[in-house]
C-alpha cells in the first residue's frame, strides 16, 4: 500500500514543507535628483569617471555639506506612498567606518531620526491581498565605486557615485516566500517609478535589495536565527537566493545544527552564496549625530503641499480602467505597467476616444515595435496627438490597418504628422469602386485556374483571388470593399460563361 508514510522524507526538499520562510527587505533606492545629495555635483549615470566630483563628495577636509532640498522632497514622497509617518524634525547621523570608497571615513545617514518610521504596501500575496509593513525609511549618501583590474597590482576609485542620494526602505520581516517578495518589489518599484523619484533598475544599481532570511517549523512563534544576502542585482537572482538560502539553513537545522547570524554575498554564476562576515565581526559604526548639518524640520505645509503632488498610482488606474473603460483587468495591468505607458494611453483617449481601440493598439502594435526595436515601454517615441490622429484615420476608413502599420513605423521616433505622411506617400485607401472593380476584372482575367478553382466550389480560391486585388492596390484598397466586389464580380463571370 502506498501511502503517506511510506514515503522517504530523507532529504531537505521534503522536509521544506514543514518550515516556514521568514523574511524582511533592506531596500536602498538611489534617487533620480540632478545634483548629490551634498553638492553640487551632477548625479549622470554612465560618465566619464571622476567627472562629477568636487571637495565635498570627495571627502576633503574642511568642506562642508549642505543639504538637497529635493532629496528630503523626494523621501516624503516616497514615504507618504508607504502610508508612513513622517517624522517633524528629523536629523542626520554619522556613520564611522573605514573603507576606500569612502574618504571622509565616515558616511552621513540616519539612526536615531530616520524621515519616515512606520506604514506598509498592499501587495497580492498568495490568498488576497496582504500589508508588508515598513519599519522605516531614511536618507543618506551613496560610496564611490572600486574598480578591480585583475592584471594589475592596485585598484581604480570613481567618486561620481560618492554623495548620490540614496533612500533606504527596511520593512518589518512579514514576507513568507519568493513569490511575496517579487510583488513586494515590482509593486514598490510601480509606486516610485510612477512618483518619478527613481528609475529603480537593480542591474543599473538605482535599486538594491539585500535579503534577510529564517526559517522555522510551520505554527512556530518565535523567530529563526536570520542571514542577510547580499550582491542580488536582478530579480531571477533574488528569487534563487531565497530558495537557495531556504533549503541551505533547513538541511543546516535537520543535521542538528545551528545557523549562524552572519551576512553572505550571492553569487549568481555559481548559484549559490558564502560567508562574508559573522555577527562576531560585526561592525560598531559609533554612529552620532552629524555636526555638520543642522536638524531638518517638516512643517505639516509642506508635507501637505507634496502630498497633494501624489499621482493616480498603478493599483488605483487597474481599477479605474476597468469601471471607466471596460477594459479587462488583465490589459489593464498591461497598460499600466510603467507610467508613460498609462500617460500615452490617458492622452491619446483625450484625442480618440475609443479606449479599447486605444488599448488594442499601445498592447499590440506598440509592443511588438518597442520589442523589435529593443526597447521597453518607457521608451513611447511618439505623441499621443500622432497615434490619436493615426487611429482616426482608420477609424475614419482613410487607411486600412496594414498601411497604418507601415505608417506607424515611419513616424516613430520622428514628429512627423500621419495624416501628411499618408497624403505625401498616397496612402489613402482606395474606395473608388469603380477603380476597384477595373482591379477585380483584370485579376480574374489573369487567374483563370483560380476562377475554376471557385466554379468548382473551392471556395478558398476567392481569398487568393482577393489577396490579388490587394497586392495589385499596394494593400490600399478597402478589404471589406474588394471582398464584395470580387464576389460580384465572380458571379456576374460565372453568368456570363453559361
Ligand atoms: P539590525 O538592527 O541588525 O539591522 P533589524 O531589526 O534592523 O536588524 O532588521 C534588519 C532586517 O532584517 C529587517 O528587514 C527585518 O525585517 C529583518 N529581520 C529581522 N529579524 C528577522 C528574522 N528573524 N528573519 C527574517 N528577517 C528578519
Ligand atoms: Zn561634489
Ligand atoms: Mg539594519
Amino acid at each position: 500500500m502506498i501511502g503517506e508514510n511510506n514515503i522517504d522524507c530523507n532529504n531537505a526538499n521534503c522536509k521544506m514543507l514543514e518550515y516556514e520562510t521568514v523574511i524582511g527587505l533592506e531596500v536602498h533606492i538611489e534617487l533620480a535628483t540632478n545634483t548629490k545629495i551634498f553638492c553640487g555635483c551632477s548625479t549622470t549615470f554612465g560618465e566619464e569617471e571622476n567627472v562629477n566630483i568636487c571637495p565635498v563628495c570627495t571627502g576633503m577636509p574642511g568642506s562642508v555639506p549642505v543639504l538637497n532640498k529635493k532629496v528630503v522632497e523626494y523621501a516624503i514622497a516616497v514615504g507618504l506612498a508607504l502610508h508612513g509617518n513622517i517624522t517633524p524634525i528629523t536629523r542626520f547621523d554619522r556613520k564611522n567606518y573605514f573603507y576606500p570608497d569612502n574618504p571622509q571615513g565616515y558616511q552621513i545617514s540616519q539612526l536615531y531620526f530616520p524621515i519616515v518610521t512606520g506604514g506598509f504596501l498592499t501587495i497580492q500575496g498568495e490568498d488576497g491581498n496582504k500589508n508588508i509593513r515598513i519599519h522605516e525609511l531614511h536618507m543618506e549618501e551613496d560610496a564611490g565605486k572600486l574598480i578591480h583590474d585583475e592584471k594589475e597590482k592596485f585598484s581604480y576609485i570613481d567618486f561620481n557615485r560618492s554623495g548620490v542620494p540614496l533612500i533606504e526602505i527596511v520593512t518589518e520581516p512579514d514576507m513568507r516566500s519568493a513569490g511575496e517578495v517579487m510583488e513586494f518589489l515590482e509593486t514598490l518599484k510601480s509606486r516610485i517609478q510612477y512618483l518619478g523619484v527613481s528609475d529603480c533598475k537593480l542591474q543599473e544599481g538605482s535599486m538594491r535589495v539585500d535579503v534577510n532570511l529564517s526559517v522555522r517549523k510551520k505554527g512556530d512563534t518565535k523567530l529563526g536565527t536570520r542571514t542577510e544576502m547580499k550582491n542580488l542585482n536582478s530579480f531571477r537572482g533574488i528569487q534563487r537566493a531565497i530558495a537557495d538560502e531556504t533549503k541551505r539553513q533547513i538541511a543546516l537545522l535537520e543535521s542538528g545544527k545551528v545557523v549562524e547570524r552572519e551576512t553572505r554575498r550571492w553569487d549568481d554564476t555559481k548559484g549559490t552564496s558564502y560567508s562574508m562576515r559573522s555577527k562576531e565581526d560585526a561592525m560598531d559604526y559609533r554612529y552620532f549625530p552629524e555636526p555638520d548639518l543642522p536638524p531638518v524640520i517638516i512643517s505639516n505645509d509642506w508635507i501637505e503641499k507634496i502630498k497633494k503632488k501624489e499621482p493616480e498610482f498603478r493599483e488605483e488606474k487597474i481599477i479605474r480602467y476597468q469601471s471607466q473603460y471596460g477594459i479587462s483587468e488583465y490589459d489593464s495591468r498591461l497598460l499600466t505597467e510603467t507610467k508613460e505607458m498609462a500617460a500615452c494611453f490617458e492622452e491619446t483617449i483625450v484625442h480618440f476616444n475609443q479606449p479599447k481601440e486605444v488599448a488594442n493598439w499601445l498592447m499590440v502594435e506598440t509592443l511588438s515595435l518597442l520589442k523589435e526595436k529593443g526597447l521597453d515601454s518607457t521608451k513611447l517615441l511618439f505623441s499621443p496627438k500622432q497615434l490619436a490622429s493615426l487611429l482616426t484615420m482608420i477609424y475614419n476608413k482613410v487607411i486600412n490597418r496594414t498601411v497604418a502599420k507601415e505608417v506607424f513605423e515611419a513616424i516613430f521616433g520622428t514628429d512627423l504628422c500621419p495624416v501628411e505622411y499618408v497624403a505625401a506617400h498616397n496612402l489613402s485607401m482606395i474606395q473608388d469602386e469603380e477603380r476597384i472593380i477595373q482591379i477585380v476584372e483584370q485579376v480574374i482575367g489573369e487567374n483563370e485556374q483560380s476562377v475554376q478553382d471557385y466554379i468548382a466550389g473551392k471556395k478558398r480560391a476567392m481569398g487568393f483571388l482577393v489577396g490579388q486585388v490587394m497586392k495589385a492596390t499596394k494593400g490600399k484598397a478597402d478589404p471589406q470593399k474588394v471582398n464584395e466586389l470580387v464576389q460580384v464580380c465572380l458571379e456576374r463571370f460565372i453568368k456570363s460563361e453559361v
